[in-house]
């Protein structure tokens, strides 16, 4: 019998890992609970809309917006406020901080380990955690967030490649941030680019090139795109580079182990929003219900409209840009992002789907 069990490990001390650790905290604060991280992490931003009943780590909110911009393939500019709702901004620096500055010190009863995990060796009533080292830790429950492969070989993914600047004078708008601008004309029936911006104040932002693709990550490619929509629109404006954001999610098609006692938490579990790579929200809506032993669910009908996007995607990315022009121009901004995170009832469904282009998701359907 090994003389120390844990209540429960968490592989993983990155978004997801550490929203859990949180809840569950929040739900027993004398749980034994066992914390491994190999150290793989990479510097994000983090974003969420969410109403002002906002629940998730306001106290980490560095910066929120209330109005949003959504620039078409035209050219043409939309800003819109999108009340009830603000999109929130929280750094990976400032939550990697308080976790391991404050949060885990703080508590004798959580033990945070450096190694890499290998290997689950499931038991009936305990489980075994085996690492790199051959260390080997026991516990009752194991959520594990190591970032899985998508057995799909026509897997979409969203490649990111961003930059923190500093403008010398204050040009931005910092009270819209912008979801997308397709007005830079790049998308192709391989990729479907587009640009993402977080004006921090008048001088700072972070300014993202966003591509969907089936291809891999091509860093010169979006250097290159990064630089023409930086020309395009910033051509007169001295600027610094604070640093670079740069990343991948594969979009769907992850497997998941959701059910019993050794389970898979964040990306890995199936948290990530298929058609948007949204996960932060639901991470922590996970984590919420992991604290109580349950999981969260997505509604079919959710999973069914994000297989369409998908299949419209794999099958036609040229017109991503126009489903989304169509989308912005036609619908209110607060109710796509509703729809966006699973939250929009079915007539608002219905309403919304009505305004799209019907033959082209037709078509999809019956593929
Ligand atoms: C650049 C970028 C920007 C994003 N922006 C947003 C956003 O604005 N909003 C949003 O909702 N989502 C966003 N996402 C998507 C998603 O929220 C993040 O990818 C999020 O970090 C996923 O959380 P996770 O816990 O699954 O993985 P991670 O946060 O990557 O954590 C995994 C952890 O596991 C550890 N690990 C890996 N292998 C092992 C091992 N073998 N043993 C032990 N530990 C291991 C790593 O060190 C890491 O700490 C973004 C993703 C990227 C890449």
């Amino acid at each position: 019998m090994p003389t120390h069990i844990y209540d429960i490990a968490i592989i993983g001390a990155g978004a997801s890992g550490l929203q859990l650790l949180y809840e569950l905290i929040q739900a027993d604060p004398q749980q034994k609970i066992l914390i491994l991280d190999s150290g793989d992490r990479s510097a994000k931003s983090w974003c969420f809309w969410e109403d002002k009943d906002a629940t998730c780590f306001p106290f980490l909110v560095e910066k929120s917006w209330h109005s949003m911009t959504y620039r078409s393939s035209e050219g043409e500019t939309l800003k819109s406020p999108i009340h009830p709702l603000q999109y929130n901004y929280i750094s990976s620096d400032r939550f990697f901080a308080y976790f391991f500055d404050e949060f885990i010190p703080a508590k004798p009863n959580i033990t945070l380990v450096n190694c890499k995990a290998n290997k689950i060796q499931e038991g009936g009533e305990l489980h075994s955690v085996i690492c790199e080292d051959n260390s080997t830790y026991y516990a009752k429950r194991v959520a594990d967030s190591r970032p899985q492969k998508s057995e799909k070989p026509d897997v979409i993914y969203q490649h990111f490649s961003g930059k923190f600047i500093e403008f010398e004078e204050p040009i931005l708008d910092e009270s819209s941030m912008t979801l997308m601008d397709f007005s830079l004309p790049v998308s192709t029936s391989e990729m479907a680019v587009f640009h993402y911006i977080l004006p921090f104040s008048k001088t700072k932002a972070l300014i993202e090139t966003t591509v969907f693709t089936q291809l891999a990550y091509d860093r010169e490619a979006y250097e290159r795109i990064w630089q023409d929509y930086i020309q395009t629109h910033y051509s007169t404006h001295k600027f610094k580079i604070l640093s670079n954001e740069m990343g991948t999610i594969p979009m769907g098609g992850v497997t998941q182990k959701r059910d019993g006692s050794v389970f898979n938490i964040g990306t890995s579990g199936g948290n990530m929003k298929a058609s948007t790579g949204y996960a932060f929200t639901r991470m922590h809506e996970d984590a919420k219900q992991r604290a109580q032993n349950l999981s969260r669910k997505t509604p079919n009908r959710f999973r069914f409209y994000d297989k369409m996007l998908l299949k419209i995607m794999k099958n036609e990315m040229n017109k991503i840009p126009e489903v989304m022009d169509r989308l912005f121009s036609k619908v209110q901004t607060p109710q796509i992002l509703q729809f966006l995170d699973d939250k929009s009832s079915l007539a608002d469904d219905i309403k919304l789907l009505s305004k799209l282009d019907i033959p082209l998701f037709v078509k999809h359907l019956l593929r």
